[in-house]
């Protein structure tokens, strides 16, 4: 099954609208080789901080790279100090939003609950859902994966399901080791092919055939040095980055090898 690779950048708290702007400016010239490949072939998307979106939004525009956001609120609008709604992004030209990243959950307090409302939301839209998963150290080393893994899956899968939208388009998993979110320490090949067959066969489960088109990426202290072996594993269909991506060299390099491992895999 061909599956277009994606590769999204999560920026986190870091770059102002200008620096953003900048990297935009960096950027394109080092993707210039495969740019008519952008947006078709190959998905990239950039999810800076929220005072940045409009600006890396202008500043990307032409070059296929899709505009991404680090949360939404489940709410349309209200009382909800320091939130952001769909509307506003979607407004901003946001095409994908990530839900469930572990420090959201770790640091922030979020519960299943509210990532299972905020997907609701998502499916109720036109933007996708980049729902991030994965276990911590001590679940791994307590052989709680598959545990960590169904609880975090079954029912936004569910929900996937029964909703109208084709869930290539509205779905994306990323899977993400909290032990390897921003350590230095990244899974092997072998782990995270494991983990991503496993995130697959719940995908195939609750959706049907319709389960194999959903794209899985992984994340956690991907660099240039150690992407390769990773992303030609199957069922690794593009990466979500983190502090790579600050740097537009190590994000090209980065987009430039997931293009050449899935040619090489399809
Ligand atoms: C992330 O936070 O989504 C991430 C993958 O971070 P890093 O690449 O820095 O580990």
């Amino acid at each position: 099954m061909r599956r277009v690779p994606l590769v999204v950048a999560n920026w986190k708290m870091n770059h102002t609208a200008r620096a953003a702007e900048e990297f935009a400016a960096a950027l394109r010239p080092l993707i210039a080789p495969f740019a008519d490949e952008i947006g078709s072939r190959l998905e990239v998307a950039i999810a800076p901080a929220f005072p940045a979106l409009d600006r890396l939004g202008q500043a990307l525009s032409g070059s296929g790279i899709a505009l991404a956001a680090q949360n939404v609120h489940e709410a349309d609008s209200g009382a909800f100090t320091g939130e952001v709604s769909l509307a506003m992004l979607a407004d901003l030209g946001c095409r994908l939003v990530l839900i469930g990243h572990s420090e959201r959950r770790h640091l922030f307090g979020e519960t299943d609950e509210r990532v299972l409302a905020k997907l609701d939301r998502l499916l109720a839209s036109e933007l996708g859902a980049i729902l991030c998963v994965g276990e911590t150290l001590a679940e791994r080393e307590g052989g709680q994966l598959g545990r960590v893994l169904a609880r975090q899956l079954e029912e936004p899968i569910r929900r996937v399901a029964a909703s109208a939208r084709p869930p290539e388009r509205s779905l994306v998993v990323a899977y993400e080791p909290v032990w390897a979110i921003g350590t230095g320490r990244v899974a092997t090949p072998d782990l995270a092919r494991a983990a991503h067959a496993e995130i697959r066969s719940h995908l195939v489960a609750g959706l049907g055939p319709a389960g194999e088109r959903v794209r899985i990426l992984y994340g956690g202290s991907l660099k240039p040095a150690n992407a390769r072996s990773l992303l030609e594993q199957p069922d690794i269909d593009g990466a979500l980055v983190g502090g790579a991506s600050l740097d537009p060299v190590d994000f090209s390099s980065l987009v430039s090898i997931c293009r050449e491992t899935q040619r090489e895999r399809s």
